[in-house]
């Protein structure tokens, strides 16, 4: 006979992981995809995260998801280090496949997240997390009285960058054109800033420093002069994109490719069927949000199963 479980979990970060704890204390068994190389989530690539409640010396990020992992896999969840490479949303019982077998389950969970999109130079990856951020609310408080370059020239950058100045002693601004994609109004914030100035028709094309970052190397793209700034953070701006390649003519989504829910609820449009966390959220985008919504997502789990049973 066919195993059908009650829960299959997609993703393991703070909304993955949460939801997977909530769903084991339920005693609802549940099955957890995890993903094979990046597990953990976006936690797993930085260092101290402070505004997670509960830990009031801060945490680094592999151990506050090692402690989510550990406590989900206490009360009897099932973890596995694969990543899910086809589904059937629309059929019951669902349908989910990895490299190594296909399985089966009444309700799923998505929670795969979304990628911050990188600039793709040499450096950034290894100083993630020491100097690099793609996270202003998670980090700008670590550069009290330093100088801080932010690249991007949409809304969030202008948002990152006018927020940094609360912290920081300068923002620097680089744009690869002339003028900035952001709205009227965060342009005449951030321009009206005296701590802010603009570097425009530049690029960074690597990040230096050994330990922590120390500046950038810029290319203006008009003259393909190079030149170094000194910085102490580099913070990217550049925009972000949710893991929904493998929904894509299944669940509903927006149109930037994010989950569409029924908000206050998880409930997506396919019946059964919840998403929480990044892959969801335009807006909040923190581990603690994303915490929230797996639990939310679990509980409304839990209540269409009793429904259904
Ligand atoms: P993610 O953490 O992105 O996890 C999703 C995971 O699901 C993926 O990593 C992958 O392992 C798995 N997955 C995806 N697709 C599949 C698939 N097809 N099959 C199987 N598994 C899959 N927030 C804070 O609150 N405080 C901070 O200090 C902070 N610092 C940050 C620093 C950095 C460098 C970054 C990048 C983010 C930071 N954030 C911070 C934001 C926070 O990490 C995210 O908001 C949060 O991790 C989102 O959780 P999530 O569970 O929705 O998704």
């Amino acid at each position: 006979m066919m195993d059908v479980r009650n829960v299959i979990i997609i993703g393991s970060g703070p909304a993955g992981y949460t939801s997977a704890v909530y769903s084991a204390r339920a005693d609802l068994k549940p099955l957890v995809f995890e993903g094979s190389v990046t597990a953990g989530g976006a936690l797993m690539n930085t260092t101290e995260v402070e505004n997670f409640p509960g830990f009031p010396d801060g945490i680094m990020g592999p151990d506050l998801m090692d402690g989510m992992r550990k406590q989900a896999e206490r009360f009897g969840a099932e973890l596995v280090a694969d990543d899910v490479i086809e589904v059937d949303l629309t059929v019951t019982p669902k349908v989910v496949k990895t490299a190594t077998g296909t399985f089966h389950a009444k309700t799923v969970i998505l929670a795969t997240g979304s990628g911050y999109r990188q600039l793709g130079v040499p450096n950034e990856q290894r100083l993630s997390g020491r100097g690099v951020s793609w996270c202003a609310t998670c980090d700008g408080f670590f550069f009290r009285g330093q100088d801080i370059v932010v690249v991007g020239g949409g809304d969030t950058a202008m948002e990152e960058a006018t927020f940094l100045t609360r912290f920081a002693s300068s923002v620097t601004v680089v744009h690869r054109r002339s003028e900035l994609r952001a709205s009227r109004i965060m342009q005449d914030r951030a321009f009206a800033n005296e701590k802010i100035r603009f570097v425009w028709d530049s690029e960074v094309v690597d990040v230096l420093g050994d330990q922590k970052v120390s500046g950038v190397r810029l290319r203006n793209v008009k003259t393909g002069e190079e030149s170094e700034l000194a910085a102490t953070g580099l913070f990217i701006a550049i925009g972000h994109d949710p893991r929904t390649e493998l929904l894509k003519g299944q669940v509903e989504l927006d149109d930037e490719g994010y989950i569409k829910v029924e908000a206050p609820s998880t409930r997506t449009n396919l019946d059964g069927v919840f998403a929480a966390g990044d892959v969801v959220d335009h807006t909040y985008r923190q581990a603690i949000t994303a915490a929230g919504t797996g639990c939310s997502a679990s509980l409304d789990a839990e209540r269409w199963l009793a429904d259904h049973d």
